[in-house]
């Protein structure tokens, strides 16, 4: 009787053993520095309980302009890998944190330095780079992870470069890389198949944040509000979007969660259009909790282009900035405001890319 009270005792403690190292409680999680929220997100997806991720940007502020601040550098200091998105985003604070981290596992070339942008096709790559001219897009266009296909690429490169950093749990990542990709792709179709009305529409941006997404869509961006990537909108430059807005119709003025209203505002008071404000990346909307709801929310947001009228002809149009005796009517829209065009049956919001479960 002894004997088996002993050799239940041991099955006990073998089944503890090999319930904790299923759950990753065994390991101690990898530490992944996320330069902006979307990496982050993946790096979740990727590396579940087995990883520990900091995001080093919240999704109101704009990457390109981060102060390395000492807290950052502490961050980098003890991280196992990093995930940046690259292509010049992070130029202006990212190598003085590398520098001053003192760790030699996230520099450049080691495993543990890992950019997203560098493992797929670029869009908006200069032919010829002044930049005098100001274009903070020197090495293409960054914003590569509002194409979902692009994202599943990086998504498995990533994956590879983790199994690098921490062969031990290469299985682990490898089989929730692709849980995660038939996951993704199944999402991929449906959004596809819900968004392609939208094929065709055309619209005015505030910086190329959008490109990718737009890209994939087949949404045309007829105007920017900024002259050139990274410089701020002027009256003159203002004044020929507002022409090209008559010439061209598009629905709407496009917004990033970190972008301040004032120029769309003007836009948006001189031409009739709406504006939309889009999330950008994972929390910022409340909606987008994740990378799915990132890419739902924001598809249901647009889908506020075919109810958008064209150029309102009522709207007198002006240069000048004086005062309005009406305020305009156009306020820029979130997911709180704008969510559906559906109407609301049980207080839920319906939506044609959701498939009414997170994360599916
Ligand atoms: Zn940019």
């Amino acid at each position: 009787m002894k004997i088996n009270r002993i050799s239940k005792a041991i099955f006990r403690c073998v089944l503890l053993v090999s319930i904790m190292a299923a759950s990753g409680v065994a390991h101690s999680a990898l530490r992944i520095f996320a330069c902006e929220p979307e990496w982050a997100a993946l790096a979740e997806e990727i590396g579940g309980d087995r990883v520990k991720v900091f995001t080093a940007t919240t999704p109101f502020q704009d990457a390109h302009h981060i102060e390395a601040r000492p807290s950052l550098i502490a961050k980098v200091r003890r991280a196992d890998m990093l995930i940046c998105t690259g292509a010049e985003l992070e130029v202006g604070w990212l190598p003085l944190l590398l520098r001053q981290s003192g760790n030699d596992a996230i520099q450049i070339g080691q495993p543990g330095y890992f950019l997203a942008a560098e493992v797929v096709d670029r869009l908006e790559v200069p032919e010829r780079l002044d930049r005098s001219e100001g274009d903070i897009h020197a090495a293409g266009n960054p914003h590569v992870h509002l194409d979902p296909r692009r994202l599943l690429l990086i998504a498995q490169a990533f994956t590879e470069r983790l199994t690098l950093v921490d062969p031990d749990n290469a299985d682990w990542y490898r089989a929730r890389t692709e849980d995660f990709g038939r996951r993704w792709q199944q999402a991929i179709h449906r959004w596809q198949a819900g968004s392609s009305q939208l094929q065709g529409e055309s619209v005015v941006v505030y910086h190329t944040a959008f490109s990718y997404l737009l890209d994939w869509l087949g949404i045309k961006a007829v105007a920017d509000l900024e002259p050139k990537p990274g410089l701020p909108p002027t009256t003159a430059h203002l004044a020929k979007v507002l022409a090209t807005v008559k010439s061209s119709q598009p629905r709407a003025i496009l917004v990033a969660s970190f972008q301040d209203d004032k120029a769309a505002a003007w836009l948006a008071d001189r031409s009739g259009l709406p504006v939309i404000r889009l999330p950008f990346t994972v929390g910022g909307d409340p909606a987008a909790k994740d990378l799915f709801g990132l890419f739902e929310i924001t598809l249901s947001l647009l889908q506020g282009l075919q109810s958008s009228s064209r150029m309102h002809p009522a709207v007198p149009v002006g240069l000048s900035d004086s005062p309005r005796a009406v305020a305009s009517p156009i306020r820029p829209v979130n997911s709180a405001q704008l969510h559906l065009r559906p109407q609301k049956t049980t207080g839920d919001l319906v939506s044609p890319f959701s498939s009414g479960r997170s994360g599916v």
